[in-house]
């Protein structure tokens, strides 16, 4: 304990418990921590201490420390002076750090209390979500978590030095804000000193960093929260972290390389893994013909193969008739699933119709050949070719979908994940990072009509796709891109429009009317007109990387408070009514209004 022990005056600790080891043998120390197991054999008590560096083993043998010992309470906040010894030979822990050694009390002194637990640290697993989050200062003692909140803070200082280091300026924009374009629902401020106006909590620092490009700050960077009141969906935050960050005249391989080297840095120093770079790069048309997704996962292959050439006119109904109504047959070549059941292949049929296919095709491949299922509707000729096309061998299964495109590749898509997650497909260990590239620039808002940005307002289409704007915008394609690893979305970002004229156009394709995009945007559209330079960004989601990095199963894991699905913290109570005086100052009256939670 490096600084603290010249920082007695601080307190009376010496060392911290996790540091306890063998060449302390012999040396008086003073410890302190939480009491995490108290073994009571009657003439002595063993009480293991911890800390967050770590546990020892703190032996009570006699006089004052045992009589104080008996009265202990778990998760009570101890001090223990006394000797360091090494264990008795048979009764050292090979699974604790702090495992040869114990520390023999000459003083026990009880500093705080701890009422009895709501669930038992070991069992936390298994407690409700509900009550973790309520008692988390609990929760948060365990090593498990000790250990995460280590690795984001790890990857937050990485990704800082690394992005310091490279000229970027750590700037932070405000969290009272007017509006955020990210297409969520804004969380909004009343404002108590003009009633009747409200802030907005800020989606991100979009607009923002782009006007910091506008200042010649040219590279920015930012830790930001970014908070969006989305509807509830199981694992969401309402607040997350982004690393975010823009660079003036930035071409999209800039970004890329820059971020490859970044999450390089991020991976070795908060969990010393090391990444291969540059990351594959895949435009969203081959991932969604490939992949039936446009955060495909990479670790297998089993690409989703096009069959329309080989089965025109083959002569099998299901084939031909979706072909003659304009849409496609495509199949999947599963390694080794020949061998599969029935069952098991009728349980995939299930899972196909489950997402809105007619039904799913299956043959073997046996003998250079198929077999079974639809083999018998395939002359020999044709079997070969699929075969071929699939690159499928003896002992693999053929799954074949067909219909209207988009249908065909999503349910493939959701297959192939399906079929590797049951089958562990996707070898440990591995991060397959992927750039997904060139996506539309617009989505449909509604199945009636009317165009919405895919990712934001403020992304430059490319050159080449300007003139179709306002004629053909589905065709229109950005210059944007997102980073997946393992199948995971950790980021988008896009080169932005950076005239005013442009930024209208799209706007205009988005249904605002200039009266709208005045009073929304109009400060940013006037920054546009002093001199931006083009420029282009990405915020990659911390919380995510995080959770890859600690091979956690839920944001709420990597996140040091964090809210239910719900979107309540069951630690503070919030979000919270406010009180008749509190409504009355900010001009606030409360009508009736959803149902909590609805
Ligand atoms: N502001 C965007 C987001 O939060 C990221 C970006 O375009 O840089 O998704």
């Amino acid at each position: 304990m490096k600084g603290e022990r010249q920082g007695i005056r601080l307190g009376a600790r010496t060392h911290r418990c996790g540091e306890i080891g063998g060449v302390l043998a012999g040396e008086s120390v003073t410890l302190a921590g939480w009491v995490a197991r108290i073994r009571d054999m009657g003439g002595v008590v063993f009480i293991d201490l911890r800390d967050r560096w770590g546990v020892v083993q703190v032996v009570c043998e006699e006089g004052e420390p045992l009589a104080a010992a008996k009265g202990l309470k778990l998760e009570s906040v101890a001090s223990v002076s006394g000797r360091v010894r090494p264990r008795p030979a048979g009764m050292v822990n090979p699974h604790l750090a702090t495992g040869e050694v114990e520390v023999v009390a000459d003083e026990l002194r009880v500093l705080n209390g701890c009422l009895p637990l709501p669930f038992q640290l070991e069992q936390a697993a298994n407690a409700a979500e509900e009550l973790r989050l309520r008692y988390r200062y609990v929760h948060l003692r365990l090593p498990s978590m000790v250990r995460n909140l280590e690795t984001r803070h790890r990857a937050a200082q990485a990704a800082r030095r690394f992005l310091s280091e490279r000229d970027f300026l750590e700037v932070e924009t405000p969290l009272l804000i007017k509006t955020t374009p990210e297409g969520a629902r804004d969380y909004v401020v009343p404002s108590r000193v003009h009633p009747g106006r409200f802030f907005a909590l800020p989606q991100s620092p979009q607009l923002y960093k782009q006007i910091l490009m506008v200042s010649g700050i040219d590279r920015y960077f930012q830790l930001p929260r970014c908070l969006r009141d989305e509807d509830l969906r199981k694992d969401r935050q309402p607040e997350h972290t982004q690393i975010d960050l823009e660079l003036s005249f930035a071409r999209e391989t800039d970004v890329f390389a820059l971020v490859e080297e970044m999450m390089v840095a991020i991976f070795a120093e908060a969990a010393g893994i090391a990444l291969e770079a540059p990351f594959p790069r895949i435009a969203y048309d081959e991932a969604i013909e490939l992949y039936g997704s446009d955060k495909p996962d990479l670790r297998f292959g089993v690409p989703i193969r096009r069959l329309d050439d080989l089965v025109s006119e083959c002569g099998f109904a299901v084939f031909d008739d979706a072909l003659r109504a304009g849409g496609t047959v495509r199949c999947l070549a599963a390694p080794g699933l020949g061998a599969w059941s029935r069952k098991q292949i009728g349980e995939m049929e299930e899972f196909a119709r489950a997402r809105g296919a007619r039904g799913l095709a299956t043959t073997r491949v046996a003998g250079g050949g198929c077999e079974g299922g639809i083999a018998k509707f395939l002359p020999p000729g044709l079997q070969a070719a699929l075969i071929e096309r699939a690159d499928a061998h003896d002992g693999d299964l053929l799954l074949f979908a067909a219909g209207e495109r988009d249908l065909v590749l999503a349910v493939l898509g959701a297959l192939r994940l399906d079929l590797a997650q049951r089958c562990g497909w996707a070898p440990p260990g591995v991060w397959a990072f992927a750039w997904v590239h060139t996506f539309p620039l617009f989505e449909r808002a509604t199945e009636a009509g009317g165009w919405t940005a895919a990712h934001h307002m403020f992304t430059m289409p490319r050159d080449e796709d300007v003139d179709k704007l306002e004629a053909d915008p589905g065709a229109v394609r950005g210059r944007l891109y997102d980073l997946v690893c393992n199948g995971v979305e950790l980021g988008s970002g896009s080169i932005r429009v950076h005239q005013r004229r442009l930024q209208e156009r799209i706007f205009a394709v988005c249904g605002l009317t200039p009266q709208e995009w005045t009073e929304k945007f109009g400060f940013f559209l006037e920054a546009l007109e002093y001199g931006a330079p083009p420029h282009g960004g990405i915020a990659l989601g911390l919380d995510r990387i995080v959770m890859l990095l600690t091979g956690s199963s839920s944001l709420r894991d990597v996140i040091a408070f964090p809210k239910t699905h719900l979107a309540i913290s069951p630690l503070d109570g919030a979000p919270g009514p406010l009180g008749a005086a509190q409504l009355a100052e900010l001009g606030l009256q409360l009508v009736p209004g959803p149902k909590e939670g609805a």
